[in-house]
């Protein structure tokens, strides 16, 4: 099932982000919680690719493995920057062999150690590889979009147009980055569909279960905090248990907000946490229906 055709219904629905082992050793743990997170019955899920592609294989197998036993819709991440053309090609071919017909295409970032394969890479930026992708058959393609601004862009405007490019390369839907203030969101709703793109947008939403595990990727990001999540950071943010909770709690009132607003579509990063994704589900039964 194409995700093209699950965002064309006007319907509330929930979509977990999880990601693959980083060697053998930790696969039958993570085949374990993705398993869990997966029988709670998401409208789709996605599993992310490992920065420079060495597990490249292992994002396919947990897809498929998630595809086949539940029979829900997969969306497997594919980045360029370490890639040639040629890698890029033989991955295409194993997503196709196994079925996996959605694909969030990315640039990646260059991970350490790995600037000699980026030196070769054949694409530059996620709109080159959605052109390449679309020379290979019927994927349906989404691509990545940042509400507070990617951190290589000197401004929004700027990074508003090479998000235009993106779509008109062939990006049939958006995910968005972290964010903890949806009147961000909404913002940058705004001015995209201003600057001409029209296709749908969804929400990328994180819930916050661990305030020291994620200080750096939210450094990284250039994600802001407003006021209010600082104070519960603060607070909570030395009680594993009573983080969670908080941590849920926000989440669950961002994407409540989302839907009173319109959006309906939500993607949680649920960071492999089936108690996590449980406990949000749970707590957006009833809207859910
Ligand atoms: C929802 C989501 C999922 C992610 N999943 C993964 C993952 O699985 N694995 C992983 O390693 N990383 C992942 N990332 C991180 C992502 O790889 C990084 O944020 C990376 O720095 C940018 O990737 P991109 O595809 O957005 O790049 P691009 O779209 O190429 O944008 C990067 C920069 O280049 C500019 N730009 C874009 N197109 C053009 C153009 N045609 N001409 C000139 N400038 C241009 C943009 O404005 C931006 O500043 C994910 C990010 C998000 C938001």
């Amino acid at each position: 099932m194409k995700i093209r055709n699950l965002l064309d219904k006007d319907e509330f629905a929930i979509s977990f982000e999880v990601f693959p082992p980083k060697t053998q050793i930790n696969y039958e743990s993570v085949e374990t919680a993705t398993r869990n997170i997966a029988a709670l019955k998401p409208e789709f899920m996605s599993v992310t690719y490992g920065a420079g592609g060495g597990t490249s294989e292992y994002t396919v197998s947990i897809a498929k493995d998630l595809q086949q036993r539940y029979e829900i819709p997969m969306m497997a991440h594919l980045t360029c920057i370490t890639s040639t053309q040629e890698k890029i090609a033989n991955q295409l071919s194993l997503l196709r062999e196994n079925g996996i017909e959605n694909i969030l295409a990315l640039r990646g970032d260059i991970p350490e150690g790995m600037e000699e394969e980026a030196k070769n890479r054949s694409f530059e930026h996620a709109s080159d590889l959605i052109a390449e992708i679309k020379k290979h058959g019927d994927f349906c393609i989404g691509g990545a979009c940042y509400p507070e601004v990617h951190p290589d862009s000197d401004s929004q405007k700027q990074d508003i147009e090479n998000l235009k490019k993106k779509v008109d390369a062939g990006c049939e839907f958006l995910v968005t980055q972290m964010f903890f203030d949806n009147n961000i969101l909404y913002n940058f709703l705004y001015k995209i569909r201003e600057a001409g793109i029209s296709v749908p947008v969804m929400p990328g939403i994180m819930p916050i279960t661990n305030a020291k595990q994620m200080k750096r990727t939210i450094k990284l990001s250039g994600t802001q905090l407003p006021q209010r999540f600082i104070r519960i950071l603060e607070t909570f943010g030395d009680s594993p248990q009573a983080m969670r909770q908080a941590g849920i709690a926000y989440a669950t009132e961002q994407i409540i907000d989302l839907y009173a607003n319109g959006v309906k579509k939500v993607h949680v990063y649920s960071m492999n946490q089936p108690m996590v994704a449980e406990a949000i589900m749970n707590n957006l039964s009833d809207i859910l229906g």
